[in-house]
């Protein structure tokens, strides 16, 4: 299933406290209740909370997107939830299509033609020469770099976008900006 994933610019931020960032993120309306969900799904998981269709914005006239889990089929993961991943133990580098793009932070220069990602997580441009770590890149939202992600189930690339509002709470309830990116 495709995700929208949350992760801090900062990839080697993690909460101090998991637990403390869920709360916040139930009070802001983001999260809803745990998804009592069957044992055959993995992870920690939640349903969306009341504020959640203002913290994010649908684009198209009428998606067809499912907000609850299925009566018919309770262990399908195939609807919109939202899943606070385990804390990775070192960065990790998550491509999110087959198609990446990056622009250089120094230079602006465009790659398109990624294939493998170098395992030191740099990489000199081959136009400025300045070697990045790979965090700094703009990924234009097809991969992010961290050890801590949020993970929004069943969202297609540019069919929901984060709004403003939703990337200044996860700011102020981490003390650390946030980006995003997808997951076909
Ligand atoms: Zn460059």
């Amino acid at each position: 299933m495709p995700k929208l994933v949350f992760i801090a610019k900062d990839p080697e931020y993690v909460p101090a406290n998991v637990p403390e960032i869920v709360y916040a993120l139930q009070q802001a309306g983001f999260l809803g209740e745990k998804w009592q969900s069957p044992e055959s799904v993995l992870g920690d998981r939640y349903l969306i909370g009341d504020s959640f269709l203002s913290q994010v914005t649908f684009m198209g006239c009428a998606p067809a997107i499912e907000l609850e889990p299925s009566l018919e089929q309770p262990d399908s993961t195939e609807f919109c939830h939202i899943e606070i991943e385990q804390i990775r133990n070192s960065v990790e580098f998550v491509r999110g299509s087959e198609h990446l793009i990056s622009r250089c932070p120094r230079c602006r220069q465009r790659h398109a033609n990624w294939k493998d990602i170098p395992e030191t997580f740099t990489y000199a441009c081959d136009k400025c020469e300045v070697e990045t770590h790979l965090s700094e890149y703009d990924w234009k939202n097809t991969a992010g770099c961290g050890r801590f992600f949020i993970s929004l189930h069943g969202i297609y690339p540019q069919e929901a976008i984060p709004t403003s509002h939703l990337l200044q709470t996860l700011e102020k309830i981490s003390g650390i900006a946030w980006t995003y990116f997808y997951i076909q």
